[in-house]
């Protein structure tokens, strides 16, 4: 009997892997099922990148292998923009690679600096790559919890002394899924700190960079003095851009670290498709205008979500980034039963906070993953999925 390996077996489900077979079923039987499940933008890449990708799908040399050095346009493109975003110079050959997404980056990072015993502290609740990496490279996770009392801000510094000497890498992401917390700059140097105290590799996800509002500017982790020595930096094109399918994304770092996950990749992977690197590039040369209408679209149903949501009892704050509204629940009513019966009852997709780690039970994700109009209709469907779960407690 064939059995699969241990550390396949320790890792829970992925939250989000039963969603599609269900939802299939209730469309297939009437239901308008509205999805504020992923993180994945219901409007198309824009329109000039799609332009863009049409235009070189003759060229053959773009259907080539692009290896790990890829299509240099793009590390030009990345490194430009990294430049003009936060004034940071980074070598595009030896100190920034292009990502297949940057699930792939985050959780590969693991790979290349743990050794088997190593600790990898990471958030809960937190994106599940980082379980992912650490568990599959044979190094040990170490959860900490986020606490909604201290702005979900994972403090490294606070962790036991015998904890941080084991340590080797670090998961940290703000702004941040599934919270939408953001983390202010001396946040960010107090971490830095820490991990050059303990040569600890810092992986700073930066996914949601740019999705921000209100005038809040998100900051790199490399805008604090030092932290090249210990940082290595996450960028992807799928929020910022409407281009989750398209896994495009790429990292920065010291060339140590960046050369180490580089080596590892050329293990596993040749790249990505260069036609969708050559329009990646055109992206970010035009990545401030073209962001600009997607944040204004998300700033509107994050205020239209909040007031509905907050017009029906539910108590949530108004994010300053990210796609996603975090909204607590009340005790005695679990998330994996509010959204199973959100999704079979009302045939709305949210995501349970559980499905991030048990520390983020007592909370729901939405996201902004549709027009305001849908959004409304969502969110009286789980006013009416609210009173449900209060009438039958057991579900
Ligand atoms: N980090 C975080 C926090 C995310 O939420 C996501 C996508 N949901 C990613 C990284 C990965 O994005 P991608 O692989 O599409 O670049």
């Amino acid at each position: 009997m064939i059995e699969v390996g241990e550390r396949t077996k320790s890792l829970p489900g992925y939250p989000l892997a039963h969603i599609p077979g269900i939802k299939r079923r209730l469309i297939e039987s009437g239901v308008d099922v509205i999805d504020l499940g992923a993180g994945d933008a219901d409007g198309p890449p824009p329109e000039g990148t799609r332009r863009a990708l049409a235009e070189v799908l003759d060229n053959t040399a773009m259907h080539k292998y692009s290896f790990q050095q890829g299509l240099p346009a793009f590390r030009e493109s990345a490194a430009r923009w990294v430049n003009r975003r936060f004034g940071q110079l980074f070598d595009q050959n030896t100190e920034l690679l292009p990502l297949i997404g940057s699930k792939e980056g985050l959780a590969h990072l693991a790979f290349a600096v743990c050794n088997p015993g190593d600790l990898v502290v990471l958030p809960e609740p937190g994106y599940q790559a980082y379980l992912g990496g650490a568990v599959m490279s044979g190094a040990e996770p170490y959860v900490v919890r986020l606490d909604p009392a201290r702005d979900f801000l994972l403090e490294l510094g606070e962790l036991p002394e015998p904890i941080l000497q084991r340590t080797k890498l670090v998961y940290v992401n703000y702004p941040n899924n599934p919270t939408a917390a953001v983390a202010p700059l001396d946040y960010l140097a107090r971490l830095v700190a820490t991990c050059r105290k303990y040569d600890i590799v810092l992986a700073y996800d930066n996914a949601y960079v740019d999705i921000t509002f209100d005038g809040y500017v998100a900051p790199s982790i490399f805008q604090v003095a030092g932290a090249r020595d210990v940082a290595v930096e996450f960028f992807s094109l799928s929020k910022s851009f409407q281009m989750t399918g398209w896994r495009l994304g790429f990292a920065i770092g010291n060339a140590t670290l960046i050369g180490a996950l580089t080596k590892v990749k050329s293990y596993l992977d040749t790249g990505s498709f260069m036609a969708l690197q050559h329009a990646g590039a055109w992206t970010l040369d035009n990545a401030e205008s073209l962001v600009a209408p997607v944040v204004t679209e998300l700033g509107i149903r994050r205020d239209a979500a909040v007031s509905a949501l907050r017009s029906v009892g539910f108590e949530v704050k108004s994010p300053e980034a990210a796609m996603y509204l975090w909204v607590p629940l009340p005790a005695e009513i679990p998330s994996a039963r509010f959204a199973m019966t959100a999704l079979e009852r009302q045939g709305v997709v949210v995501l349970p906070g559980s499905g991030f780690g048990p520390g983020g039970e007592g909370f729901f994700r939405i996201a902004l993953t549709a027009p305001v109009d849908r959004l409304r209709e969502a969110i009286s469907r789980l006013a009416q999925t609210m009173v449900e779960c209060r009438e039958s407690p057991t579900g």
